[in-house]
């Protein structure tokens, strides 16, 4: 039987345990070691070890930064680590038709930095757009805070390469702005955690930076009353391309973590940006503050640039800063109707209160997508199952008020015991079937998104 130095060159490939050690886990703090990683070039790199371990049924797991947070990218002791650090280059800037090509192992915030060099930027800016590769990003579906204005990353993507799990190259998309021919591979591609094909190149559509940014605290005595506003400003018709919240137990752990001088004696924190024409979003900053001062919310303008930089560096640090409370969080991000964030909230903090458990709530308040964190410890297993119940209540109070168990995290293995609270026995058949069409021998990414029990492809 061939081995991988029949199929790759020198260099590409090891499977020497300090290097397996990098590799083998990612945010959700799952760790395991595969049994080789693989740095290719190319496409065609790829569909050499696809082919290899296609013939030799060998397990292979695609992995960017290891930023997700649902184990999506764990391997197993008996699977190939593909990661893309040799696959990070920005192939094609091309601003007169808007979109850029690149390859999947680019890290989100150098292509923001490339663009932003320009004039021009990439609406989807995850929180770990620092560590995040587009490759990630694509197999996520990604948001970010910016998707409250401007959508997650499913819709800026036009074009995909990929390598299907037999070592075929597929194509996927279009150019141009428009096309119905055939089915959207490219929108079923995007989001599929890697479980259907490995994304080796991107077309992204990109924008023009907009001529201003207004950026506005405001400070609350009840999450609830921040969540009012929240809604009020969408069905007062103003889009702020950010709504971010920050509860009280988020604001306490950022404030141990670095010196931003956040409020310490408030329930919630809004940090609001408005983009756009300068006259425009000055009239719309008067109408947020005075929203905002209706649900008796204290309110503030950030002055300058490095006061705005300094407030999103904090807002970017709640994840490791969280860890300041307690040593393990279950985190997850569930999403509901604008309409629906203020009983979201109160829901949680119920929740959290009756089980005598402190639950920190952050994130995309102003699309409904609340980052939900039950703070716990796994050393102590008896504390850690009762945190762990919790997750089903959140649940269902999620899709009780129309909601969805993840905004944009995805299911990899974490939450995946969980995809039968949202989805029916009609649509897991037919995406195990999509699995199946692309994957019959369930080598690629086995054992995420579908429950155990029903993740064996007959
Ligand atoms: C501090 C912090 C903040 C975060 N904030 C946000 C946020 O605001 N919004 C948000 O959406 N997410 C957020 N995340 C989650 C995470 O950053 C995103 O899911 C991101 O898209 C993962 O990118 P990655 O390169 O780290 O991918 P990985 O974690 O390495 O992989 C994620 C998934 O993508 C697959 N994959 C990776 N590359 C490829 C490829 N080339 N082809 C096919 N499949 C591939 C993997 O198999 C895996 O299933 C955050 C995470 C952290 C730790």
């Amino acid at each position: 039987m061939k081995s991988l130095k029949d199929i790759l060159v020198d260099g590409t490939y090891s499977m020497e345990k300090e290097d397996l050690l990098c590799y083998g886990y990612d945010a959700s703090g799952i760790d395991v070691l595969p049994s080789a990683v693989v740095w290719p070039n190319s496409a065609a790199d790829i569909s050499k070890l696809m082919q290899f371990a296609w013939q030799n049924d060998i397990k292979v797991i695609p992995r960017g930064a290891g930023t997700g947070l649902t184990g999506g990218s764990v391997p197993s002791n008996d699977s190939i680590l593909v990661s893309f650090e040799k696959m990070n280059k920005i192939v094609e800037v091309d601003t007169r038709n808007l979109n850029v090509v690149v390859e999947p192992g680019v890290i989100n915030g150098e292509l923001q930095r490339t663009l932003g060099a320009q004039g021009y930027f990439y609406p989807p800016d995850p929180a770990s757009l620092n560590t995040c590769t587009i490759g990630g990003n694509v197999a996520e579906n990604a948001g970010g805070p910016r998707a409250l204005k401007y959508g997650v990353t499913r819709d800026y993507v036009m074009q995909l390469e990929a390598v299907l799990p037999d070592g075929r190259i597929i194509h996927t998309g279009v150019q141009t702005k428009k096309s119905v021919v055939g089915y959207d591979l490219t929108r079923l591609l995007v989001g599929s955690e890697g479980t259907l094909a490995i994304i080796t190149k991107i077309r992204l559509k990109v924008l023009p930076r907009p001529e201003n940014v207004i950026t506005i605290l405001a400070a609350f005595g009840s999450v609830e009353q921040a969540g009012k506003s929240v809604s009020r400003i969408i069905a007062d018709g103003i889009i702020p391309r950010t709504m971010e919240l920050m509860d009280r137990i988020t604001l306490a752990a950022v404030n141990k973590y670095k010196t931003v001088g956040f409020p310490e004696d408030i329930d919630a924190l809004l940090l609001i940006e408005i983009d756009g024409n300068s006259r425009a979003i000055a009239a719309d900053a008067d109408k947020v503050g005075n929203i905002c001062s209706g649900f008796q919310g204290k309110v503030k303008i950030a002055e300058d640039t490095a006061s705005r930089d300094l407030l999103w560096e904090a807002r970017r640090a709640v994840s490791p800063a969280l860890y300041k409370i307690s040593p393990t969080k279950i985190n997850e991000d569930v999403v509901v109707p604008v309409t629906k964030v203020p009983e979201l909230l109160m829901g949680l903090q119920a929740i959290g209160e009756a089980a005598g458990v402190p639950i920190a709530c952050f994130g995309h308040a102003g699309d409904g997508n609340i980052h939900v964190n039950i703070m716990t410890d796994k050393n102590d297993k008896k504390k850690y199952d009762e945190a762990e119940k919790l997750v089903r209540k959140i649940f269902r109070l999620t899709l009780d008020l129309g909601g969805s168990i993840s905004g944009e995290h995805g299911i990899g293995l974490t939450k995946s015991k969980y995809i039968n609270m949202e989805l029916d026995s009609v649509n897991i058949d037919i995406m195990q079937g999509i699995k199946k069409l692309f994957d019959a021998k369930n080598i690629l990414n086995p054992g995420k998104i579908f429950p155990p029990a029903s993740a064996v492809i007959s």
